[in-house]
């Protein structure tokens, strides 16, 4: 019954401040455990919600909720949501001005304040007023930067140890979407908080496509896409700076609005270009991977690798930024053998070479992977789906297979003729015939497999000896030369008469999605919406997502809702937004509905409002049109074979004055003629519907 209640006030608190009607998965229980005082260690990928885990609770509980976050830009983001939902909070660090720090100390001490927070190089300057305030409970986000074993070691937060010492009673919620099992122990270590119950949400993010190419004429590849998605907002990563600025350039000069972004730029236009690209300015990022952290953009439609990144645990960070709003996002990976050299040679000069090897073949295996990329995907973060997605490119399109004996027979014997000796570059050449310099100096023209594939393209062979590779044909001596070797199984295929199938090499740009796709662009609803928002949200000087995000918009769109009750429905309305938006917005729609309705001729419209019961008088003044109009419509009407009798307009004997004029004025033309017979005292709409009268012989 306690529960049930609770779960009631949880919902109800959902609905009101956020506007959401349900729960994403975890957040429930994550919040169940906090109101019952237990410490917790929550684990959800980028973009699960876990803000709402203590923000919702912070509500819901008496005193303030203080939230330590890393990243300053993120905190200011946050609060800016907050407020625009009417809850009171505020952030604090160390780059404000000081009368803005005073105030936010005056409002936590008066307890005005539902959520307050700070950095975590700043939670020092509070140790006093902790001891004076009610505090409902501590949130460290970015939890994993506590430990030396993340990714994203932040001295600073090892400050946060003494609080569960000096706050035993409060409870402390750690939040992070960094996976790994040994950084979660340390993570509850280093906070003495051993006992949190630990939630780990599913990483699987149904919403984002995945699909892998070739990484062929990227370029093009990437005007394409684009062109399909004209107003989408997007990041492409790429692994080196020179190319971020590269691809940037291109495409402002095909006319897309693109910035770089990476490391070696000063603080100061990096800013500006994070900036301009959460508040929808710059739709297009060419990022390194420096770009990303902390930027909290529900709308990211697309994420691109231009290059393939160095581990898995990386790309599925960098492809979460995209869709968090839960709507269709895409992400597309170049894969191309040349980056798995590059990194292969960054990782060869690293500490420990080993495990890193082992990441990036584990990351190749996927790029390569011939069935569910999901699968492949979360098996990597030991989540095992029994399923095909059916939203990857290889649900999408299965590959289908070919007998490659012969092909792969060839391949084989060319490298044992090589002796084993050639990278991947000169075996193809050979397998082609190439006439080059590298070719003849080692006399390979004269080998018998030389020009014995010269039919495949270049790329087509590459890719099927990626395959052999993948099957445990061939194998990559990466330490002499990057040189290819012959596996057990190669023999089998050369000497045993064992059989090969590989699969059918995919064109680039399948059609699959266009459609799909074509769809959120047509709308043009939506796309109204979000010119709304992008000036609504310039005037109050916050991102656009913070006004609403793209589900919320989108909802709007499918719902098209007309009335306040109706408004209130939409997820991500809550109360604060129901009263400052529902009139802008509801005026938005109903003129997109007005706009889109098929057009009644004019003339119909009036005989609706005489058929309604208004006099020709009144619904001149309602029309605003003279009397001549309204009355030459409803003569329109009568031609139209409707049942509306003239008579009611003109008497007989008008209509046989009329017939008189007619005989005297047979041979002109016009009616002025007859206008000035009856010395303008019939009206012309009379005179019009008279003759008409008589034409039909009535
Ligand atoms: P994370 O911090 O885990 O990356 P966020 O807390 O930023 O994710 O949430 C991602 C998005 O999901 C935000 O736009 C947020 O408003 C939205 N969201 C969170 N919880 C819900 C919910 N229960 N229903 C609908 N949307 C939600
Ligand atoms: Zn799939």
């Amino acid at each position: 019954m306690i529960i049930a209640d609770q779960k009631k006030k949880l919902h109800s608190l959902l609905k009101t401040h956020f506007g959401y009607d349900s729960f994403r998965p975890n957040q429930f229980e994550v919040i169940e455990d906090v109101l019952s005082n237990k410490d917790v260690l929550t684990i959800m990928p980028t973009g699960g919600g876990k803000s709402l885990c203590y923000q919702l609770p912070a509500l819901a509980m008496k005193g303030t909720a203080i939230v330590i976050s890393p990243l300053i830009a993120l905190m200011k983001d946050q609060v800016d949501v907050l407020r625009a939902n009417g809850i009171a909070a505020a952030y604090y660090n160390s780059s404000q001005p000081q009368e803005v720090q005073q105030e936010t100390f005056q409002k936590l001490k008066n307890g005005e304040l539902k959520l307050l927070y700070v950095a975590p190089e700043s939670i020092n300057h509070f140790d006093m007023v902790f001891q004076e305030i009610d505090i409902s409970l501590f949130a460290v986000d970015e939890a994993h930067c506590i430990s030396s074993w993340g990714h994203d070691f932040r001295p600073a937060y090892t400050q946060l140890g003494s609080l569960k010492d000096r706050f035993p009673t409060i409870p402390i919620m750690a939040l992070t979407a960094t996976a790994d099992r040994t950084t979660q122990d340390d993570i509850v270590e280093q906070l003495s908080i051993t006992d949190a119950q630990r939630h780990l949400a599913s990483f699987n993010r149904p919403n984002l496509h995945l699909e892998v190419r070739p990484g062929q004429n990227r370029l093009k590849q990437i005007f394409d896409f684009l062109g399909e998605r004209p107003h989408e907002s997007g990041i492409i990563y790429c692994l080196s700076r020179k190319s971020t600025e590269n691809i940037a350039e291109k495409l402002r000069n095909s006319g897309y609005d693109a910035q770089a972004y990476h490391a070696g730029m000063d603080t100061q236009s990096r800013t500006s270009v994070q900036e301009d690209f959460i508040n929808d300015r710059t739709p297009i990022i060419c990022a390194t991977i420096a770009f990303g952290m902390g930027i909290d953009k529900s709308n990211v439609r697309w994420v691109m690798h231009y290059n393939m990144p160095k581990n898995l645990e990386g790309y599925y960070q960098e492809i979460g930024r995209s869709g968090r709003d839960g709507l269709a996002a895409h992400t597309l990976l170049f894969y191309s053998y040349a980056d798995v050299v590059q990194l292969r040679k960054f990782i060869a000069d690293s500490a420990n070479a080993t495990v890193q090897y082992a990441k990036l073949e584990r990351m190749q295996q996927y790029a390569e992977a011939l069935s569910c990329r999901r699968i492949v995907l979360l098996n990597y973060f030991g989540e095992h789906l029994t399923e095909a997605c059916g939203n990857c490119d290889i649900c999408k399109a299965p590959p289908s297979y070919f007998d490659a004996t012969v092909l792969a027979q060839k391949i084989c014997s060319a490298i044992a003729r090589m002796k084993e000796q050639e990278p991947m570059g000169m075996v193809i050449d050979v397998l082609r015939g190439a006439q080059n310099a590298q070719v003849f100096d080692k006399g390979h023209q004269h080998i018998k497999t030389y020009g014995a594939v010269n039919d495949v393209s270049w790329q087509d062979l590459q890719q099927y000896l990626i395959q052999l590779l993948n099957q445990g044909v061939l194998e990559i001596n990466f330490r002499e030369n990057s040189r290819l070797a012959l596996t057990p199984l190669a023999k089998e295929i050369l000497y045993q008469k064992k059989t090969v199938q590989l699969a059918i090499l995919q064109k680039e740009g399948k059609k699959t999605e266009k459609k799909v796709r074509s769809k959120i662009s047509k709308t043009d609803l939506f796309e109204k919406l979000r010119i709304l928002r992008l000036q609504l949200a310039k005037e109050e000087g916050v991102p656009a997502y913070v006004v609403f995000g793209d589900a919320s918009l989108k909802d709007m769109e499918d719902k098209m809702p007309t009335t306040r009750s109706e408004f209130a429905q939409i997820s991500g309305v809550g109360e604060a937004k129901l009263e400052k938006y529902t009139e802008i917005f509801l005026k938005e729609i109903t003129d997109h509905i007005e706009a889109v309705k098929p057009k009644t001729p004019t003339h119909e419209q009036t005989y609706t409002l005489f058929k309604d019961g208004l006099s020709v008088a009144e619904i001149c003044e309602k029309r605003e049109f003279t009397e001549n109009t309204i009355y030459s419509h409803l003569l329109k009407i009568h031609t139209q074979g409707e049942a509306l009798d003239l008579y009611q307009f003109i008497s007989k004997e008008e209509v046989a004055s009329i017939k008189e004029a007619h005989k005297k004025l047979a041979d002109v033309e016009g009616l002025k003629p007859y206008f000035e017979h009856f010395k303008e005292q019939m009206p012309y709409w009379k005179i019009k519907m008279g003759l008409y009268l008589l034409d039909l012989g009535s």
